[in-house]
């Protein structure tokens, strides 16, 4: 790349990835802290409070890629805050064993440890086994900060399409493109720099640290992504700001959402 770093092959992105994720899952979620100085954390809040699942709860779930449950725990919270919903529920699915241990462990501090409002389950977010992961299931499915580390964007979008319920929601955070060439400039200066370091300060591993945002510049433009949803069997748009999607800090992240046609 213009930084100097090596090009990952994509056929080696599937087994690359497990590894990053098996050696930073212990530190995840500290590393994803000091990272963004918290800020994940407001998009993340965002992210689940502007969802529009369609119709009303309890909704069936899915956040998929879902690590240590953040976004789960999010919209757990939300439906028993706003709507004291107690029904809703939410699996979450992750390639990596390591990171839903963390998440287990996390949920048991939890009042939905040990209910069927959450459950941790690994799959390969390209292929769902349709016998676990049945077709036209879901209300709403959610992945965050996730599609970029798959190979095949398609295939991921094509699953999704397949689980959800006609007329559910798709949900996409992840981060994207920044538009404004000064904000572009300084954002790719300290990822390049500041966030390999932290990963070799406080994880002890700069590579897959790297990784992270070398994956970051690959993934496609807001546009882009919102074609690819569209021809995956989407209606996308428009969103709250009348787009089909949602910037977030000028497009540092974004938030994409589709409607099952
Ligand atoms: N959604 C969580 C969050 O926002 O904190 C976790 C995001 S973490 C950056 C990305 C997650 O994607 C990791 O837990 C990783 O194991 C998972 N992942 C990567 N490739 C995947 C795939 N093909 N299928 C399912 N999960 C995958």
């Amino acid at each position: 790349t213009s930084f100097g770093f090596k090009t990952i092959p994509e056929e080696t992105k599937e087994s690359l990835v497990k590894n990053v994720f098996d050696s930073v899952a212990s530190s995840y979620d500290l590393m994803n802290d000091a990272t963004s100085f918290g800020v994940h954390r407001l998009w993340k809040d965002t992210f689940v409070s502007t969802l529009k699942p369609g119709r009303k709860g309890p909704l069936r779930c899915i956040d998929v890629a879902g690590g240590t449950g953040d976004i789960a725990l999010r919209i757990l919270d939300h439906a028993r805050e706003t709507y004291a919903d107690r029904e809703t529920s939410v699996e979450v699915v992750d390639i990596n064993a390591q990171m839903l241990n963390e998440g287990f462990t996390r949920f048991k501090k939890t009042m939905y440890h040990n209910t069927p409002q959450v459950s941790f389950h690994e799959a390969n977010a390209q292929e769902l086994p349709a016998s676990q992961f049945k077709s036209d299931t879901y209300d709403l499915y959610t992945i965050a900060f996730g599609i970029r580390n798959c190979t095949s964007i398609p295939a991921v979008l094509k699953e999704a399409h397949r689980v959800l319920k006609p007329g559910a929601t798709f949900a996409c955070l992840e981060f994207s493109k920044v538009n404004n060439p000064l904000l572009s400039t300084l954002y790719d200066q300290y990822s390049f720099s500041v966030i390999p370091l932290l990963g070799t300060i406080l994880a002890g591993d700069r590579d897959s640290y790297q990784y992270l945002v070398e994956s970051i510049r690959k993934f496609p433009t807001q546009p882009d992504f919102a074609q690819m949803i569209r021809d995956a069997g989407f209606s996308t748009g428009p969103n709250v700001d009348g787009g089909a999607w949602t910037d977030l800090w000028g497009g540092i992240a974004s938030i994409h959402t589709g409607v099952k046609l």
